[in-house]
């Protein structure tokens, strides 16, 4: 189930586990090691690419042309990112080598977690959105044959995605106001959504945009985020996301500056 679904829609004959601990170990003894990064279709997030990026010492735009491929996905009006895998016979992940994962402290939230899948459900009757994982069981991993034990919560932690998580549910936010065709009479393609699109997945090219621009001067924003924002990918993305969703639906948390020109 993808992380952007809107609804408690639990897939058929799959329970959350909740604090039920489950059975799973991944090291290269075991006789899968690595069978799992060849021929799997993977979403990138944005966050993803950020961080993947970085690893790989190259900008968005790089990482986007030879790394990715799009396509029409579960939202009719805006494109799917997914990882581009290598042309070998295996379907390789291209950042699989003979060591293993070469991008592993920046691996994609998918990756990270594996065996489990996440669920939120957005609009729970009282509260927050709410958090659900399922164990995933593919006959070919044989790490759920391990003795090591897990609740989510350590799994969570071991894997370190919880910066993954909160970036990713910002963006399934603003995958809801796409979902509503926003471009209007633009259509996919108009200058609006190859704005939206620069944002999530062409942080380096939004960079320089919010700059030539004089982005961040129109808005009141504390320095101490100022800095941050020109120093920090992530804290630039979750800026851009407020913005989109200010041009593009005219809510957001963000506040103009009334002593600013506004250039977009
Ligand atoms: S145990 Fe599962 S996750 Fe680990 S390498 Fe094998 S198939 Fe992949
Ligand atoms: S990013 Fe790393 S862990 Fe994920 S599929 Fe590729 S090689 Fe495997």
């Amino acid at each position: 189930m993808s992380i952007i679904d809107q609804q408690k829609q639990f897939p058929e004959g799959m329970k959350p586990l909740g604090n039920k601990p489950f059975r799973f170990s991944c090291h290269s003894g075991i006789s899968c090691f690595l069978n799992c990064c060849r021929n799997v279709d993977m979403i990138l997030y944005p966050y993803d690419i950020i961080r993947l990026k970085a690893a790989l010492k190259i900008d968005s735009e790089q990482f986007m042309r030879k790394h990715t491929r799009l396509i029409k996905g579960d939202n009719p009006y805006f494109p799917t990112v997914m990882l581009q895998l290598m042309d070998d016979e295996a379907k390789s992940c291209p950042f699989l080598d003979s060591n293993g994962c070469s991008v592993y402290q920046d691996r994609p939230s998918a990756c990270r977690t594996y065996p489990l899948e996440r669920a939120v459900d957005r609009k729970p009757e009282r509260g927050r959105p709410k958090e659900f994982y399922f164990l995933t069981n593919h006959s070919y991993c044989k790490g759920h044959l391990e003795d090591k034990e897990y609740i989510v919560k350590e799994w969570l932690r071991d894997q370190r995605i919880s910066d993954y998580n909160s970036m990713n549910d910002i963006f399934a936010e603003l995958d809801t106001v796409f979902r509503d065709n926003p471009w209007q009479g633009e259509g996919s393609g108009g200058p609006k959504q190859q704005l939206a699109f620069m944002v999530c997945y062409d942080i380096d090219r939004f960079r320089a945009f919010a700059a030539s621009n004089k982005l961040l001067s129109q808005f009141r924003l504390p320095k101490d985020q100022k800095r941050r924002i020109n120093v920090d990918d992530g804290e630039l993305l979750k800026f851009g996301f407020e913005w989109l969703k200010l041009i593009l639906i005219g809510r957001s948390s963000l506040i103009a500056n009334p002593t600013s020109r506004k250039t977009f």
